[in-house]
């Protein structure tokens, strides 16, 4: 009998707060960003079973670039933006 498994790795992002001011490295100016949290993700048959490599980022609004940051100044962020 053949049984074939299903699974898959994929990067996962998780909103935590939008709006956030930021300085974008390439509009060169202060600019709305989404604060996101990206977690690698093994799924077998579609369900998550396993989730590492968390991180945070922001993403500009205006031009898309996107900047990884420390966990610690992501939660301070997310702390003065307030929920999603
Ligand atoms: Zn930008």
């Amino acid at each position: 009998m053949f049984i074939p498994i299903v699974f898959g790795v994929s990067d996962k992002r998780h909103p935590l707060a939008h709006g956030v001011r930021h300085g974008c490295r390439v509009c060169a100016m202060e600019t709305p960003h989404h604060l996101v949290e990206v977690r690698r993700q093994l799924a077998l048959f579609f369900i998550p079973v396993w989730r590492w490599n968390k991180r945070p980022i922001l993403i500009c609004n205006v031009c898309g670039n996107t900047e990884s940051i420390p966990p610690e100044e992501a939660e301070e962020i997310r702390r003065r933006a307030g929920p999603p």
